[in-house]
């Protein structure tokens, strides 16, 4: 199979996820064959840096002999076989690896294969605990979140969610939930200054818990960073408020830590920066080491014991997928587990923040830049049309999207997340790749804003030529 025939057949047989179909088809995105460490190869035999870890999830590389090996020895054995009333090794052991590493108090790991089943499965979790736990029961059925949350794209984590461009359409289908507003200040309401609107984020964090705790059945976040709001950074202390809060007001508090688990923040799991441990938590997308589908939530003792009792009780969680908990992927997320410790992999996580951080300065200059936000590995730059003002690119000019294209033309794999440009680098990666990514980044910014002002210049000229006309 040619090239050729692969992009005639990509078009007519395959609706790619998140992707307008129309101009998609006419763009011929590279198709990617094999990866080696950091890079991905193309049907072309082009190199590409993989600088979004394969959409955020790869860890270690790509084929990292001892994960392979783990898949293979774990492939000669079985690959799959259901836990729905039967149970196989790598899950167990799994589930205890995972134990002594979350947050101290999370004991109990309910398997499934994404974010947003690990999300289903925490909200459907939180509310059910509500229903049976001893004491006052009363059904609580309101959840809580930040305003531009995501925590997948299920119906359930959708109405968690509240990024319009995601989830507007699908409105009436969504339950209702209590949105606070996010603790961050790039674009600020015009009657505050950064400190005030922070201190009015934490008055209503305090005011709507302490009014409607009663009806909350739980408070979801996404601990430090919000991720694709935008690797939108929440100011310290923060998470912990919303704990201190949480457990005063006996909230559960849901830890989706799908994007920033697994180092992403700077240690293995964000929760820790700022010592809280939620009741429950999930984790995706690099638990596997980002090679195969595998979620986990986790919870403590408090919220399992409520679903304990006779069968005849109905007190069961009746909950699971076809693929929960799958050999392979329990075989590899525990190959992962033993490199991060290993490869000192924490070690290589700071010194690439300081990295990202070091080689970025220069945006900080930038006209086009509004923002350089980042935490940890965990990178968003914000593209502007002024950045004195922060107004914002015409979206028709999708300038993210463009920077992506020029980008690609160096060799280099990004994916925008609107107008804001994210660098994903795995925890592992090299510091000469992180120099590249850096460098390409910033070169394919230059070159996207080079071709808006030729542009400019066209449609002005354009314009002056039609009234020359009339
Ligand atoms: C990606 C993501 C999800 C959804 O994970 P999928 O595996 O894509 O379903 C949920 N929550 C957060 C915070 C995420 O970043």
């Amino acid at each position: 199979m040619n090239t050729e025939s692969l992009h005639r057949w990509d078009h007519e047989f395959v609706w790619h996820p998140f992707a307008p179909m129309q101009a998609f088809r006419e763009e011929n995105a590279p198709i990617i064959e094999s990866a080696e460490g950091f890079h991905l190869y193309d049907t072309d035999g082009n190199r590409y840096l993989d600088g979004i870890s394969s959409l955020w999830c790869n860890v270690h590389g790509h084929r990292v002999p001892e994960i392979d090996e783990a898949i293979c020895k774990q492939l000669d054995r079985v690959s799959h076989s259901t836990l729905l009333g039967l149970s196989h090794p790598p899950s167990i052991e799994l589930a205890r690896e995972l134990v002594a590493r979350v947050p101290k108090g999370l004991t109990k790991v309910f398997y499934s294969d994404s974010g947003a089943t690990a999300v289903e499965v925490a909200l459907k979790m939180a509310f059910q605990y509500h229903c049976q736990k001893k004491k006052n029961a009363a059904k609580r059925d309101l959840f809580v979140r930040l305003a531009d949350a995501y925590h997948g794209d299920t119906i359930g984590a959708m109405s968690l969610g509240g990024i319009d461009l995601f989830h507007k359409v699908y409105g009436q289908l969504l339950f209702p939930t209590l949105t606070l507003p996010a603790p961050v200040t790039y674009r600020l309401p015009d009657s505050h200054t950064a400190e005030s609107y922070l201190q009015f984020c934490d008055d209503e964090l305090e005011r709507v818990l302490r009014a409607e705790h009663q009806r909350i059945a739980a408070f979801i976040i996404e601990p430090l960073v919000q991720g694709a709001a935008g690797i939108l950074v929440h100011p310290p202390g923060y998470l912990k408020r919303v704990r201190e809060l949480t457990k005063e007001l006996d909230i559960p508090l849901i830890a989706d830590e799908v994007a920033v688990g697994f180092g992403r923040t700077g240690t293995l799991f964000a929760c820790e920066q700022e010592h809280v441990v939620p009741d429950i938590m999930c984790l995706a997308k690099g638990l596997t080491g980002g090679y195969l589908p595998l979620a986990a939530t986790l919870a403590t003792d408090e919220i399992y014991d409520a679903f304990l009792g006779e069968p005849h009780e109905g007190r069961t969680f009746y909950h699971g997928h076809t693929f929960t908990g799958n050999p392979l992927g329990c075989a590899a997320a525990l190959a992962s587990l033993k490199l991060f410790d290993e490869h000192k992999l924490l070690e290589t996580i700071a010194a690439n923040g300081q990295r990202l951080r070091r080689n970025l300065a220069p945006l900080d200059e930038h006209p086009h830049v509004g923002e350089v936000r980042r935490k940890g590995i965990m990178v968003g730059i914000e593209l502007v049309a002024n950045r004195e003002t922060k107004e914002p690119f015409a979206p028709p000019l999708r300038m993210g999207h463009q920077v992506t294209l020029a980008a690609r033309k160096r060799g280099v794999i990004i994916r925008p997340l609107g107008d804001v440009v994210v660098l994903m680098p795995a925890p592992a990666m090299d510091g000469d790749a992180i120099d590249e990514l850096c460098a390409v980044a910033i070169e394919a910014i230059d070159e996207a804003v080079s071709h808006l002002s030729q542009r400019e210049r066209s449609t002005a000229k354009q314009a002056g030529e039609g009234r020359e006309r009339r």
